[in-house]
């Protein structure tokens, strides 16, 4: 069993980490749990995040830590070619996996997640390849990322931009979709009797938490208001924030 925390949101929004949630992981620690760190955010690379984590005061080991660029790489094969409309995170993840990458011409994937740097010209070769023959993986489809200063644009909005332009349905790799649901069930082990999700978005940490047979803690911290509940699927537990669900 672990508890599956989601990181934006509930550790941290954007940089500005969130008061008293790096404490709350240290009491689940000090009670013998393990905690693990489940982002679909693809964009950084497995050492900046556990840099950040590290930051905030949460020290996590690589294998604690599964990002929706992890889950997109299983869904192409090694020795493969992917063309990358992405950040570094998701290269990093494809490299391990043994997968060519490229960020132009033909390929066997085009992998979409978010990056700040998304432009005409990279929607232009995503779709092209696309429409060459290569299948569209999106790392999630979240509408919207939290900071500080409200939502931006997420990876979900680029990887809309894309599938509309080539005219296909992506195939989904994060939250709440089958291939994150894989990747825990194989760092946890199949018993997830026990396990809690904790996140702050319904639609992609709720489904989740349902896809793995699990109860769903929402907090309060990110994107999801007072003011929006009730939400669908419903939590089994509401606080403010990670450090009132832990006590
Ligand atoms: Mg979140």
């Amino acid at each position: 069993m672990a508890w599956i925390l989601d990181l934006d949101g509930v550790l941290w929004l954007s940089d500005e980490p969130i008061a008293g949630s790096a404490d709350a992981v240290a009491r689940l620690r000090g009670r013998g749990e393990r905690v693990l760190f489940v982002s679909n955010n693809s964009s950084a690379c497995v050492d900046e995040y556990l840099a950040k984590l590290e930051r905030v005061g949460v020290p996590v080991q690589s294998d604690d830590l599964v990002t929706s660029a992890q889950a997109a790489a299983t869904l192409v094969e090694p020795g493969e070619t992917a063309l990358v409309c992405a950040g570094p995170g998701v290269d990093e993840a494809l490299k391990a996996r043994g997968v060519r990458t490229v960020r132009d011409g033909t390929a066997d994937a085009v992998v979409v997640g978010w990056h700040r740097d998304f432009d005409y010209e990279g929607l232009t070769r995503a779709a092209k390849a696309i429409m060459a023959g290569a299948r569209l993986v999106g790392t999630n489809d979240d509408a919207t990322y939290p900071t500080p200063d409200g939502p931006i644009p997420g990876g979900g909005a680029i990887l809309a931009a894309v599938a509309t332009a080539a005219g296909v349905e992506p195939t989904i790799a994060g939250k709440p979709h089958a291939p994150m649901a894989q990747l825990v069930r194989a760092r946890v082990g199949d018993d997830l009797a026990g396990s809690t999700v904790v996140g702050d978005r319904p639609s992609t940490d709720g489904l989740f938490a349902v896809a793995l047979g699990v109860p769903f803690a929402l907090v309060l911290s990110g994107v999801t208001k007072e003011g929006d509940l009730p939400v669908e699927p419903e939590p089994t537990q509401v606080a403010a924030d990670l450090s009132s669900l832990v006590v």
